[in-house]
């Protein structure tokens, strides 16, 4: 696909806020990108405009099927020059979870294009703050105006931006959760390894319910047996068991975080063993209980990481480290944030300037 895209600047730039103040996602740049799919043309009128509100017909399909899926990553601001982190492989999620959800693929290396396209526009709006960056958000709908249960012939794709303060203040701070054993997130052979927009609607239920009982984010078991470790709250989660560095193994029902696999990699180049396993709750339990298990941290482009240090299983509080950020949690942490402000070596070539 060898596109042009086509770009209208906006005449009315807005005023940048004061990043370190806004909530998450609710604030968006002067500009966005948008194509569109037929059946006939394929991906076609790429093109980047003004930001701002758009018609859709009240029969789209996403509207009534959900046909829609999503990406997150984040541009950083190091000294003036912007990068990205591992942006190749949102691409190929986005694109795994369009066949998941039977959308039309895009070409990965175009919409990186159009990425950089709309992040030269928007210079100015990656925050250079301790922890800020500006978020990416590219999705992909179904917009055939349709009520046939079949998948749609025409979908728009387009990406936002939203600049973000850190996650954390100056430090990191643990995180309480609660082990959920009535919903489940997904399922093996469902979507729940896609970025699948319906994913998070489903999990909203789960997350009032440990907000309500005291804690902060859910720990999700599997679908199945509801006895297996899969995720903690929109994260994958690490477990360090006598100086080992332990992870669910994907299994299908997992979504593949781009932190987790960037987690195993610099794991190993420090030198600890990483297992991916199947995890069974009670051996945490045990492992919490007798000091095997003694660090608890999740993993995204959100936090980076973000370490646990109560957790309710089955009714019963655990403190994980005293309540305290662990050293191996801390260590990775801070060598991946290392990387991605170009204060660390990144012998992985993970590191994409714009
Ligand atoms: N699991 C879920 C369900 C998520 O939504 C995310 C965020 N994309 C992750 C894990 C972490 O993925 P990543 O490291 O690519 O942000």
């Amino acid at each position: 696909m060898t596109q042009q895209i086509q770009i209208t600047k906006s005449q009315n730039l807005k005023e940048k806020p004061e990043v370190a103040g806004i909530p998450f996602g609710s604030y968006f740049t002067d500009h966005m990108f948008l194509m569109d799919y037929s059946a006939e043309m394929g991906w076609h009128d790429a093109r980047i405009v003004p930001y701002a509100p758009f018609e859709i017909s009240p029969s789209s399909q996403v509207l009534h099927y959900g046909q829609s899926v999503f990406e997150g990553l984040k541009a950083y601001n190091v000294d003036g020059e912007v990068i990205l982190f591992r942006p190749d492989e949102n691409f190929k999620r986005l694109n795994r979870s369009l066949e998941r959800m039977s959308m039309p693929k895009v070409d990965e290396e175009f919409a990186l294009d159009a990425l950089y396209e709309l992040l030269k526009i928007e210079h100015d709006w990656v925050p250079d703050g301790e922890g800020q960056s500006l978020y990416v958000r590219p999705f992909v709908f179904a917009n055939e105006p349709y009520l046939g249960v079949r998948p749609a012939k025409s979908y728009r794709m387009m990406i936002v931006l939203s600049p973000v303060a850190g996650y954390y203040g100056a430090q990191l701070n643990p995180t309480s959760i609660y082990v959920e054993d009535d919903y489940v997130r997904a399922v093996r052979g469902g979507v729940g390894e896609a970025k699948f927009a319906g994913n998070y609607a489903s999990s909203y239920a789960a997350q009032q319910k440990a907000n309500d009982l005291g804690y902060e984010q859910v720990l999700w078991l599997d679908g199945v047996h509801q006895e297996y470790i899969e995720e903690v709250g929109s994260m994958n989660i690490f477990f360090v068991r006598d100086g080992e560095l332990i992870t669910p193994q994907l299994n299908g029902s997992i979504l593949p975080g781009i932190t987790r696999k960037s987690l195993i990699t610099l794991a190993e180049d420090l030198g600890y063993t990483v297992r991916e396993e199947r995890i069974h709750i009670s051996d945490v339990e045990k492992g919490i209980k007798d000091g095997s298990i003694s660090e608890v941290f999740g993993a995204g482009t959100a936090a980076v990481v973000a370490p646990v240090g109560i957790m309710n299983i089955h009714g019963t509080d655990y403190r994980v480290n005293n309540n305290e950020i662990g050293k191996v949690t801390q260590e990775l942490y801070d060598n991946l944030t290392g990387i991605q402000t170009k204060k660390q070596e990144d012998k992985h070539g993970w590191v994409y300037d714009v």
